[in-house]
């Protein structure tokens, strides 16, 4: 018989040759837990999904109640659900008043693709603009607005018209122009390795989009939900976008997506074509009772206060190593940059064998990534980051 890790590499799709390949029986909270009864410290969270740890009893509770009821009906739009309609209250109670429309998908890349086709429609045009190392999921108009050559030369054609400026550099904002139907940001650059917008740099997009009739779009599906240590990473750049797009931690584990944006734009949906933008499952109605869970545990915990605290225990432990070259964060966002990439594998091999789950970014393969749970205490930061501190010096 076939061992379930046999089974893994013979008939699971394989996109890497060298997976992170823990066999998992459990989660709870910060851990996770191996078949053989080995405890991890997760510090990247599934990258940005288990903001409020795994197995949120609060999540539990209301996955179990929802299941009691119902699971899918119909497709998008059609019935009115009670966990759709009390997750879009929820969600637009704490988003600016013009962010008050609310359409539910199944993930992040599935959440840009509706954002894009909402500003091309909206504005009638059809050029989009990106940003260089600009990361926003893997499906055919998601991989159009990536900016990284070597993932996308492979997969061409793609959505034309895409255009790609610089981030951070001010004289590029001049190429949004009338042709312009939105400018797609991540207002912190999470793949790109941790890049922060220099200040005024949002608020000039801003003003060039509102100059030129473009919409803004923020991506906050890593940045979302507490990680940066606002609910929303925006709140800390006095900038609304016209649309706002979130995954990953929405929903307290559960697959659900969406993007925000104001009844009158979104409401182009309705009319040439009617249904102009479906889906079966999005908002599954289990996701959503999940998704309402996890925002009143960040909202009642205010866990997003805490995260500065948290990551400043790690960067003075870390970030004095020898080894490490430059600390970039925001919030629980980190990266920890090291020499090489062939250091940076030491010492995430180093981590496992010890305990800690760690990982790299896709397009800075030499900085450590941490983004653990936002549960995480001060002490388990303090224990991990000295458990990591170890693995740096065996890694010299
Ligand atoms: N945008 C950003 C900023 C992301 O980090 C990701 C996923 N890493 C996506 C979009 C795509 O999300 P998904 O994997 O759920 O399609």
């Amino acid at each position: 018989m076939l061992t379930n890790r046999q089974i893994f590499y013979e008939h699971l799709a394989q996109t890497t040759n060298s997976p992170i390949d823990i066999e998992i029986e459990k989660a709870e909270g910060i851990f996770i837990y191996d078949t053989e009864g080995k405890k991890y410290y997760d510090l990247i969270s599934g990258i940005s999904v288990s903001n409020i740890g795994h197995r949120h009893p609060k999540v539990i509770e209301a996955i179990n109640s929802q299941l009691k009821k119902y699971m899918h009906l119909m497709v998008y739009g059609e019935y009115i659900q009670s966990p759709q309609v009390q997750f879009a209250k929820l969600l637009t109670d704490n988003l600016p008043e013009k962010l008050n429309s609310v359409y539910l998908v199944n993930s992040g890349s599935e959440a840009i693709e509706g954002a894009l086709k909402l500003a091309k429609r909206y504005t009638s045009r059809r050029e989009i603009i990106s940003f260089n190392n600009a990361y926003h999921g893997s499906t055919h108009g998601a991989l159009s607005v990536m900016g990284n050559e070597e993932f996308k030369n492979s997969f061409r054609p793609l959505v034309p018209g895409v255009k790609f400026l610089e981030f951070n550099n001010f004289n590029d904002i001049e190429k949004i122009n009338s042709k312009t139907a939105c400018v797609l940001v991540e207002p912190v650059q999470a793949e790109a390795g941790i890049i922060l917008p220099k200040p005024q740099y949002l608020q000039k997009i801003k003003e060039k989009c509102e100059e030129s009739g473009a919409l803004l779009i923020f991506d906050e599906v890593q940045t979302g939900f507490g990680r940066t240590g606002k609910l929303f990473c925006f709140e800390d750049y006095n900038v609304t976008p016209d649309i706002i797009v979130f995954a990953k931690g929405i929903a307290g584990g559960m697959p659900l997506g969406a993007f925000v944006s104001s009844k009158q734009i979104m409401s182009v949906f309705t009319t040439n074509p009617i249904l102009g933008h479906i889906t079966t499952f999005g908002g599954h109605p289990v996701s959503c009772a999940a998704a309402i869970a996890s925002l009143n545990v960040l909202l009642s915990e205010k866990l997003y206060e805490k995260v500065d605290a948290k990551a400043n225990i790690f960067k003075d432990i870390i970030g004095k190593h020898p080894l490490i070259k430059a600390v970039r964060s925001k919030g629980l966002m980190m990266a920890f940059e090291v020499d090489n990439f062939e250091l940076l594998l030491k010492i995430i091999g180093k981590a496992k064998q010890k305990g800690i789950i760690l990982d790299w970014f896709l397009f800075a393969d030499n900085a450590i990534r941490i983004a653990p749970p936002l549960i995480i205490t001060e002490k388990e930061v303090e224990e991990s980051a000295n458990i990591l501190f170890e693995c740096l010096n065996e890694s010299q």
